[in-house]
């Protein structure tokens, strides 16, 4: 990875000579996913979301290497989001998946961003202000499937056809979300298609939209007219029983900050939750739960058998010593050739064949949830913008 450009919130703020770990992340393989995702949608267009400052990675670098590549439809969460992404994507078409706050309308058009609508309310008061201003501005219209969390129940979205609301602004797009699309043996996606199509077929024409990474890979195809990858453009697997068609974008690397021998029976780490079965070595890293590396990776004696955090340092997997602290994490680097760790040398935490779904898998949660929770005292390097 030559080209290396720095950007993005806090980037360069901290020098990697003095952070405790380095994320690097890789704008040519974000492009590239994005390219593979949207060969694999057909003729759909290919948006991409960026919410939560693009998994982690960061809005205002991720933003433009997408454009770039040729997206031109980004979804956020919030509308403090979508601003950000307006600074660095002045044409764009954004979508804000969180529905509509109220009072929030001048702000929308202000931006030119667009709202999701999820309930009558929100109708009421984005075609409420259109008429009041006299333009039809566009929003999309989200209708409830199955998750029961947001948009129209799917019940009230088959009586919006004749809904003279729907005069007074541009419908620009229908869009549902996939409950468990990473499932496609699930009899729930054929559920959810189906009761998209009533409402698509109920409703004046517009464009739809589907699906989500894992859905573009449902082999019953739901692309229509444009698809929302999330996680798979950050290199996350859209396919878990599979092996991963995208490629990797982020590595995270801390460093030894000690090396040490331990005797048999000594407890490591707060409460001593880790015992030493026989003579260990040791070596502490620069990185904790502080930084966004889950605690739930603890390797605790209560959890034996059960998979717990790892790293690759010289080339080899270890495992993790006890809890995870606040800024540090130790390893059990017995099993390293004599000599192959020293003081000041990397260690892997997500990178090579540790993906992110992985890390994900040994503290018990999904790699959505440690992309998302990427800390800000990495110092980022952003590579092949
Ligand atoms: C987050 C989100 C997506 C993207 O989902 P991924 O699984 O990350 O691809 C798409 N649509 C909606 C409504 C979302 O909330």
């Amino acid at each position: 990875m030559n080209d290396l450009v720095s950007g993005g919130r806090g980037a360069a703020q901290v020098p990697a000579a003095e952070a405790g770990g380095l994320l690097t992340i890789d704008l040519g393989a974000l492009a590239a996913n994005w390219r593979t995702l949207r060969d694999r949608a057909g003729g759909a267009e290919c948006a991409a979301v960026v919410k939560a400052d693009a998994y982690g990675l960061g809005i205002e670098a991720a933003v433009p290497a997408l454009a770039r590549a040729g997206c031109c439809t980004f979804f956020v969460a919030h509308l403090s989001e979508a601003a950000r992404v307006r600074e660095v994507a002045r044409d764009a078409v954004v979508y804000v998946l969180n529905g509509f706050l109220p009072g929030t309308a001048p702000a929308y058009a202000g931006l030119s961003l667009r709202p999701v609508l999820g309930s009558s309310e929100e109708l009421d008061e984005w075609a409420g202000f259109c008429r009041a201003e006299g333009v039809r501005l566009p929003a999309a219209i989200h209708v409830d499937t199955g998750m029961q969390r947001l948009g129209f129940p799917v019940v009230e979205a088959l009586t919006l056809g004749n809904d003279p609301r729907l005069g007074s602004f541009e419908p620009a797009l229908l869009m549902s979300h996939f409950t468990s699309a990473e499932e496609p043996a699930n009899p729930v996606n054929a559920r959810q298609i189906e009761a998209f199509e009533a409402v698509r077929l109920a409703l004046p024409p517009m464009r739809a939209s589907l699906a989500n990474s894992s859905g573009i890979h449902l082999e019953a195809g739901p692309h229509y007219d444009l698809v929302r990858p999330g996680y798979a453009l950050y290199g996350g697997n859209p396919v878990p029983d599979r092996p991963n068609p995208m490629r990797p974008v982020i590595r995270l690397e801390a460093r030894v900050l000690q090396l040490r021998e331990i005797e048999a029976g000594a407890g490591v780490g707060y409460n001593g939750a880790w015992t030493a079965r026989g003579r260990r070595r040791l070596a502490t890293l620069s990185t904790g739960y502080a930084d966004g590396y889950p605690r739930a990776a603890s390797a605790t004696d209560a959890k034996a058998g059960e998979p717990t955090g790892e790293a690759i340092v010289a080339g080899h997997r270890c495992p993790f010593a006890g809890r995870v602290s606040m800024d540090l994490i130790i390893l059990d680097v017995t099993d390293l050739p004599e000599g192959a760790v020293n003081r000041g040398d990397p260690a892997i935490l997500i990178g090579g064949d540790l993906t992110v779904d992985e890390v994900g898998r040994r503290a018990g949660t999904i790699g959505y949830e440690v992309l998302t929770g990427l800390g800000r005292r990495y110092a980022r390097t952003y590579a092949g913008g």
